[in-house]
């Protein structure tokens, strides 16, 4: 990763990006990150909505447009996830615990009782579970699964550390 000129460690992040950097947008989002993604965005583009909305960008471009000088932007290369989760973790607070954002749409989850996702779930799960969390806007559910285990291997190798028990209930995940 390149240095990123005159930022230092910030208390709490919410970042904005465009779709080259939609993989790792989901993995921060489990982290607890507010990561909005700009589908077919440009670089200005990202810009503006992150001075009108308070983000930081984060962007595989080098370039900073000089009119948005004030924008923090932290330049990432592009195909390693892996080492920009660790970089944005050692430089910033999620807005959330993990696992309490949907990876597909950015919006907090909302806890729910099992009996509340009867019919959209497996009943394996809901016999399992004593929570569940849903996103109010994609509808979808999620919940303690094998592939918990996965992400979270993932996001410790990429931590570089033993990444559990952050958080006692986490909800499931689809693989990517
Ligand atoms: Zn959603």
């Amino acid at each position: 990763m390149r240095p990123v000129a005159s930022v230092g460690r910030v208390s709490v992040a919410r970042f904005v990006t465009d779709s080259s950097l939609a993989f790792l947008a989901r993995r921060l989002r489990f982290l607890g990150y507010d990561v909005e993604v700009l589908r077919g965005a440009r670089l200005e583009e990202l810009f503006e909505a992150a001075r009108a909305e308070g983000r930081i960008v984060l962007t595989t471009s080098a370039r900073h447009p000089r009119r948005h000088a004030n924008v923090i932007a932290w330049s990432l290369p592009r195909g390693e996830p892996e080492q920009c989760v660790r970089a944005i973790r050692s430089r910033a607070e999620p807005s959330g615990p993990p696992f309490s954002r949907c990876p597909a749409c950015n919006v907090a989850l909302q806890r729910r009782h099992p009996l509340e996702a009867r019919g959209e779930v497996p009943g394996r799960v809901l016999r399992g579970a004593r929570s569940l969390t849903h996103c109010p806007s994609c509808g979808k559910w999620y919940w303690e699964g094998s592939h918990v285990a996965r992400l979270r291997h993932w996001l410790a190798t990429a931590l570089g550390r033993p990444w559990s028990g952050e958080q006692k209930e986490e909800p499931g995940v689809e693989p990517q």
